[in-house]
């Protein structure tokens, strides 16, 4: 009986639902070794960055006592589909996919730093959120998600805008403009999924202020902080 609303049903329920409701939150690091997505305006790899969020926010998860599986942190997952598979066979009852955001190409310029020829782009910031509508737990994703970009917010980062066209130029609609949630149906991790699933791009890592931003201890317990509480206000991390 894991899940949503049981925690309303009654106060004889409360224990078990309590219990119940406090599943496992499985914190998947996008993207791996061999493939580990975009490069920064400073040279390091998303996947390091989100390793780096993603081991944050589990210590700040369990710290609460909610019960947190990592996927993919070794960087050996290149199969997108073993991802929710492995995480719902340990128990998870939520998916969150972590990553950090890049730009469409035409909107790098080439930059020299510490005598590499890297890329970045001005004028892209902020965090943004996806859930799939090919997710069967779609309502609970997005109220999930709405919970963790409302957080974000309260702590003072801005919503990316930049994504409402995908780089193929498919239209990517607002799940939830305010909070900076948008519907990205075919997001294999979240669409493969059956237990509720959001998808967190962290903040722009092309942008050099943004990255430096983004490297920093400071921000990353900000972020664990917000996914944290939004984690707790929509039902799924409850403190024991
Ligand atoms: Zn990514």
């Amino acid at each position: 009986m894991r899940g949503w609303g049981s925690v309303a049903v009654g106060m004889g329920l409360t224990f078990f639902s309590a219990v119940a409701a406090a599943g496992t939150v499985a914190i998947d690091v996008g993207h791996y070794l061999e493939r580990p997505g975009a490069i920064s305006a400073y040279g390091v790899t998303e996947f390091e960055y989100n390793h780096a969020l993603a081991a944050v926010l589990a210590a700040r998860l369990a710290s609460e006592g909610v019960p947190v599986r990592l996927i993919g942190h070794r960087g050996e997952m290149a199969d997108l589909r073993a991802r929710p598979r492995e995480a719902e066979a340990a128990g998870a009852g939520f998916f969150l996919s972590i990553h950090h955001d890049s730009v469409k190409e035409e909107h790098l310029r080439p930059w020299n730093w510490n005598g590499r020829a890297l890329r970045h782009a001005e004028g892209f910031a902020g965090f943004s959120l996806f859930v799939s509508r090919l997710n069967p737990r779609l309502d609970e994703s997005r109220a999930c998600a709405s919970a963790i970009g409302a957080a974000l917010r309260r702590a003072g980062l801005a919503v990316a805008t930049h994504h409402g066209v995908s780089s193929a130029g498919v239209e990517r609609p607002l799940a939830d403009e305010a909070n900076g949630v948008y519907f990205y149906d075919n997001l294999v991790v979240l669409k493969t999924a059956t237990v509720p699933a959001v998808l967190l791009e962290a903040g722009v890592i092309v942008n050099r202020d943004e990255e430096r931003d983004l490297a920093s201890a400071a921000r990353r317990a900000l972020t664990a902080d917000a996914v944290l509480q939004g984690l707790q206000q929509c039902g799924v991390a409850i403190a024991p």
